[in-house]
């Protein structure tokens, strides 16, 4: 009798969607993989095949699972064994589209050029709906707000676990319905796997409790946002490399350097970071998202968060830099790319830190942000630096993605193209 028990290899696509093949466990073989094709990245979050896109009808690539990122998948049926893939050409070769690989690249750079590895906690803020769509509430940090969300919490911390992710956090957030789960840190490539696997865990846990979970920027113009910040120290052989007492804001020179990189490519980092048409609307002042492009120390309005160490580290293991301009329309493993990239061109120039603020937004001069993703994909395009972190191929086909999405609202309200991502993420 053959083993009915399915394995499922995916990737995360450039509108944050997890899609992939599945076949029965015992055929799995981690060299060959399983069949994709290039043209699956030109799917947007609606599920269109945008055209053109640089691939049409040609062209094969191999889905080849990572072993290590082996998990359980909770499906009511059972579980699925589940895993992450790098996409490779037919004869093995990297893809040079592959969001997986190109993370993989860029931390390889900031080893090479730098010697410097990157710690990375994903936090994600999510909406739970029941099946008629009201947000579950109110909460804010109540043990009322953490009820309303049960017996849904506990079966997906309960599947978190089961897939091997540590979640170090679970609360209930400020606005109705609102949740958030941070993960415990790890190194930055399964940092970003778990970020993937958080998302649909928990998409999935509501599922199964007939409710619905999403990660939208916004369900409203005027709603609390879902953020996703992403937490990140730098480290060499075992030693915290991020604090430095009498750096600016305690940062080390090295850290110093790696903000400034990113300041500099603020705008050009944004395209690949809050993606989607309805991003930009969360990223305003007095948010708590993200309002201009500076250090912030302690702030919740920052670009980066210089986040403080806990009680009785006195040597800066937990010390570290948030970024928070990151929303879950955007592919993990390319955020990560992306700011990697940006940090180690701020290293290579040793740049230094001019944006430091340690004040209200209300009282201090700061860079705002790009007001669009237009503008920001504009200041991609013109940024020489940032147009080297990525193949032409890959940029082209996120552009097309994104105007296939423009023509799919076209004519929509703002709170209408809020709830149309709520639909799918
Ligand atoms: N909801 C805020 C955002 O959109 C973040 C609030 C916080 O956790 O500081 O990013
Ligand atoms: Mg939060």
């Amino acid at each position: 009798m053959s083993d009915d028990r399915l394995a499922f290899v995916a990737t995360n696509d450039l509108v944050a969607l997890t899609r992939g093949r599945g076949l029965p466990s015992a055929d799995l073989s981690v060299t060959s993989g399983v069949g994709w094709v290039p043209a699956d990245l030109a799917i947007n979050s609606f599920g269109h095949l945008v055209e053109p896109n640089p691939f049409g009808a040609l062209g094969d690539l191999r889905l080849i699972p990572d072993p290590k990122t082996k998990c359980a998948f909770p499906l009511p049926g059972g579980d699925v064994d589940f895993y992450l893939a790098d996409q490779t050409l037919p004869d093995g070769s990297p893809w040079e589209c592959c969001p997986r690989t190109n993370l993989k690249q860029a931390l390889a750079r900031l080893l090479a050029d730098h010697r410097l590895s990157l710690t990375v906690a994903f936090e994600h803020e999510f909406a739970l709906l029941d099946a008629t769509d009201r947000q579950a509430g109110p909460g804010a940090f109540t043990i009322g707000g953490l009820t309303a969300g049960e017996p849904f919490g506990s079966r997906a911390r309960r599947n978190l676990n089961g897939a091997g992710i540590e979640w170090e956090n679970w609360l209930p957030e400020y606005g109705p319905g609102q949740f958030e789960v941070t993960v415990r840190p790890s190194d930055a490539l399964r940092a970003a796997d778990a970020a993937v696997l958080t998302r649909e865990i928990i998409r999935e846990s509501a599922r199964q409790e007939g409710l619905r979970a999403t990660f939208a920027p916004l369900l409203d113009p005027n709603a609390v946002g879902n953020g996703v910040h992403v937490h990140m120290s730098l480290w060499r052989d075992g030693q915290q490399m991020t604090f430095d007492v009498s750096g600016p804001a305690g940062l080390s020179p090295s850290a110093s350097q790696a903000c400034a990189g990113i300041l500099t490519h603020t705008s050009a980092l944004l395209a690949w970071t809050a993606p989607s048409r309805v991003s930009f609307l969360r990223l305003t002042p007095h948010r708590w998202s993200s309002a201009g492009a500076f250090v912030g120390l302690h702030n919740r309005e920052a670009l980066l968060r210089v986040s403080p160490m806990v009680p009785g580290d006195t040597v800066g293991r937990t010390f570290n830099i948030e970024y928070r301009a990151a929303d879950a329309t955007a592919n993990p493993h390319l955020v990560l790319a992306a700011l990697v990239h940006a940090m180690c061109d701020g290293l290579e120039r040793a740049a230094p830190i001019d944006r430091v603020l340690t004040g209200h937004i209300d009282d201090e001069v700061f860079d705002p942000l790009p007001p669009t993703v237009d503008a920001a994909h504009e200041a991609f395009l013109a940024d020489e630096i940032a147009q080297s972190w990525f193949a032409d191929d890959l940029v082209t086909t996120a552009a097309a993605v994104r105007r296939g999405e423009e023509e799919h609202l076209a004519g929509l309200s703002e709170a209408e193209r809020c709830r149309a991502y709520a639909e799918v993420l």
